[in-house]
């Protein structure tokens, strides 16, 4: 479902990913570890251009594209079009209800009639535990229900892939349980998803793959058990010890 070969991406002076490889089956869950500042963030950008890599051939779905290579914006939209993206702080519209937040989308960008929108978005609500909640604004919410609204947001995308960076990490601890129980419950139906997170025992339940990124590089991968339980790497066991 995605394949990543060679993705390579400077900010200025600053290489932040030096030649990243890796790959997601369809219907499985991809996490991505590392520490502060080691490139996960850009990986994940780079699956939805939402930063535009240097070098390096992703295929996200349907849509390949060789950032080397010349594209064009339209390359770009289907590329994006394939994924959705969940970020830390769930950046809703404050002034905007939860039911208008979650249709903006589907209704304003994807053209799909508003009547089939606002049906998915309550079904989808359901499934997240917020039935009832279409009509309240962002700030009548816990952080935990806003962060799963930006969930539900997503979805409503209807992407082939789902992207979430750090989902859970701006919450209080009591709200992150609800969370990953909605990323959980999305692995069960057969999602395909990466997740970056320091969640490690998320990771162990949850993850078919992980990814340790140090510096730019994919320092190690596999099974949790494997990477988690025995890394390889020097690396790897260094940043599981400050986590664990
Ligand atoms: P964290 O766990 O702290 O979120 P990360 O592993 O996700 O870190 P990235 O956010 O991908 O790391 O950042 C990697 C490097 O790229 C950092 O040095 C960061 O300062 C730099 N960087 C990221 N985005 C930009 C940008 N838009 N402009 C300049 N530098 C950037």
């Amino acid at each position: 479902m995605i394949d990543v070969d060679g993705l390579r991406k400077s900010f200025g002076d600053n290489e932040v990913l030096k030649g990243i490889d890796f790959s997601v089956p369809a219907g499985s869950v991809t996490v991505i570890l590392g520490p502060s500042g080691s490139g996960k963030t850009t990986i994940l950008r780079s699956l939805n251009a939402l930063d535009r890599p240097d070098s390096g051939i992703v295929r996200v779905a349907d849509v390949t594209i060789d950032f080397g290579g010349p594209y064009g914006k339209a390359d770009i939209a289907r590329y994006r079009r394939q994924s959705a993206m969940v970020f830390q702080n769930h950046n809703l519209f404050p002034h905007k209800t939860v039911l208008e937040n979650i249709i903006e989308g589907p209704v304003i960008v994807q053209k799909r009639p508003r009547a089939d929108a606002v049906a998915e978005a309550e079904r989808l609500l359901a499934d997240v535990g917020l039935t009832g909640k279409r009509d309240d604004h962002p700030d009548q919410l816990s952080g935990g229900q806003q962060q799963r609204v930006g969930i539900v947001r997503a979805l409503a995308l209807q992407p082939k892939v789902m992207l979430f960076d750090e989902p859970t990490s701006a919450l209080d601890p009591e709200l992150v349980g609800d969370v990953l129980k909605v990323l959980k419950d999305l692995a069960a139906q057969g999602w395909t998803m990466v997740v970056v997170t320091h969640e490690i025992r998320f990771a162990r339940q949850v993850a078919d793959q992980v990814i340790f990124v140090d510096d730019g590089v994919v320092c190690e991968r596999g099974t949790a058990a494997q990477v988690i339980d025995e890394p390889a790497e020097d690396r790897t066991r260094q940043f599981l010890r400050r986590l664990l």
